[in-house]
């Protein structure tokens, strides 16, 4: 049997200078590679022309560039979200997002196949677990992003569609916009549960932070969890520089758990206790995300309850009205009713909070819609 080739994707700078020593190479070519990976985005070892022989032999014969091919492509009719559905080289799936909206170009990440949190309402909990991705996989996902925004850049003003396919067809569909863009921020908010693959992540974000590639920063890139305590509390002691989202959904307990089961294993008095700490260690403020369910979650006193639970804490409330899933029959919060909540948490409790924008609901690319099925996209 052939042994695994290593991805390329899945080291950071430091990683490959000491691959390169361990092949007896000078580490002084690393610079190079790096800038043809992170920075022209090369797509096959074919795209790197200027590196030495030895090093292009190497990299020939042991390693591989982990670049995922795209087993669909979908844009929202408004054309501001785009849906990729990845192949991974084990013939698993993954979804990726981009979106284009407010000015800022935001890729939304996978971290695992599936998830094992399985919240009610979500469609990766509905899929159930897979497996974890690797850092690589991780970073092939932001690179497939920055690389499609580099190829659609456009070269001047286009006015209506060319042929279906054509390289100008695909800067036609990627628009609006005119300018030129540069992927700027990461959510990782894709399929899984970010925390319960900490090291990966963490390795993944080391790699898209680094100033001399992709140079995402720190304020750029929000990470979200359902509420892993001993990752919040890992994160909060290593300073991870980072921006955190935790999803509540309920202010008690018992609530939480009819909706989030992983409430059963970190319960929200511990949850909170290391929201607290995160906080405090880090100074950083957390987000507190809430899926707004009709009847559910969404009533003037559940905005008390969740002003409450949040007093003294440097929170903002991320309000996302209840994206469409097969597996569960709840409906979105009305608008009146999201803006009566946030009034609420405003003039009572000085929080402050956003209603997320449902944008992509027409390829199944909002919050808690991405799933691998027959039927994606
Ligand atoms: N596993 C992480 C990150 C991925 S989900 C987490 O749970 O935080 C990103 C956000 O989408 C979470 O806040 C999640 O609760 C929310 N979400 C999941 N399903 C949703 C749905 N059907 N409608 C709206 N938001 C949903
Ligand atoms: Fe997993 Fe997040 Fe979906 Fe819950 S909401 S099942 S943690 S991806």
């Amino acid at each position: 049997m052939s042994v695994p080739r290593l991805n390329l994707y899945d080291f950071t700078r430091e990683q490959l200078r000491g691959q390169l020593v361990r092949w007896e190479l000078n580490p002084v070519h690393v610079a190079r590679l790096w800038n043809y990976l992170y920075i022209e985005l090369a797509a096959s070892l074919d795209a790197m022309p200027e590196l030495p022989p030895k090093l292009r032999a190497r990299l020939a014969a042991e390693t591989r560039l982990g670049v995922l091919p795209t087993a669909l492509e979908t844009a929202s009719s408004d054309g501001f979200t785009h849906k990729y559905l990845l192949a991974l080289s084990d013939a698993e799936k993954i979804e990726t997002v981009l979106m284009r909206f407010t000015g800022r170009v935001t890729a939304c990440v996978s971290s695992q196949v599936g998830c094992a949190m399985g919240c009610v309402f979500c469609a990766t909990g509905q899929m159930g677990y897979t497996r974890h991705l690797t850092p690589g996989e991780i970073v092939a996902q932001a690179v497939h992003v920055a690389r499609t925004l580099k190829l659609s850049a456009p070269v001047g003003p286009t006015v209506g569609r060319a042929p279906a396919g054509s390289e100008t067809d695909r800067r036609a569909v990627l628009r609006p916009g005119l300018h030129p863009q540069r992927l700027r921020n990461i959510v990782l908010m894709g399929m899984g549960e970010p925390l319960h693959n900490y090291d990966a992540v963490m390795t993944a974000i080391d790699i898209l932070r680094d100033e001399t590639g992709l140079a995402l920063g720190a304020e750029r890139i929000t990470l979200s969890t359902v509420g892993v305590v001993p990752g919040i509390l890992r994160l909060a002691q290593e300073m991870r520089p980072l921006h955190l989202a935790v999803s509540l959904h309920a202010a008690t307990q018992a609530e939480r758990a009819t909706l989030v089961p992983a409430a059963k294993k970190w319960p929200l008095d511990e949850l909170m206790a290391a929201c607290r700490t995160y906080s405090e260690t880090t100074g950083r403020r957390i987000f507190y995300e809430w899926t707004l369910i009709e009847g559910k979650n969404d009533s003037e006193a559940h905005a008390r309850a969740v002003g409450e639970l949040l007093r003294g804490l440097d929170a903002q409330v991320n309000l996302i009205p209840l994206n469409p899933t097969d597996g569960y029959a709840g409906a979105p919060t009305r608008s009146a009713a999201a803006k009566a909540f946030q009034h609420v948490l405003a003039t009572e409790f000085k929080i402050p909070s956003t209603v997320r924008q449902r944008r992509g609901i027409d390829i199944a690319a909002g919050c808690g819609q991405l799933a691998v099925a027959e039927s994606a996209g």
